[in-house]
């Protein structure tokens, strides 16, 4: 059963992806709310999720910078981007940075499931 680590700063978001991921197979290995919390939670997990689904915009470290981080600590790590409408540069820089897909809220589960399923391969 593939794991993943759930990063968003509102809860609600966290819910959702929380519920479409368990409804579907997925173990949700952790929950952070924000980008400094989720590089430590990463770090502190173990095993380590399959993925990790990263909020762009939150507070103290955004998700490009967690990201970053993320991926200096453990070249490995899958991370899949939660982006908002019009958010395309940080996307790209997300990308660029390694990411392996977006998603763009609101979500819709089909398009969760579709990103999750490439990025863990
Ligand atoms: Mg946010």
């Amino acid at each position: 059963m593939s794991s993943v680590m759930i990063v968003d700063d509102a809860a609600f978001m966290r819910m959702m992806l929380k519920d479409i991921l368990t409804k579907n197979g997925y173990t949700v290995a952790g929950e952070a709310e924000d980008g400094e919390k989720a590089v430590a939670k990463y770090k502190e997990l173990n095993p380590k999720p399959d993925l990790v689904t990263l909020d762009i915009t939150m507070p103290n470290l955004d998700g490009i910078e967690a990201l970053k981080q993320i991926k200096a600590f453990d070249p490995s790590a899958k991370c899949v981007m939660c982006s908002a409408m019009g958010q395309q540069a940080m996307v790209i820089q997300a990308i660029q940075a390694g990411a392996k897909d977006f998603i763009v809220k609101p979500f819709q589960a089909d398009r969760v499931l579709e990103a999750v399923k490439k990025a863990i391969g």
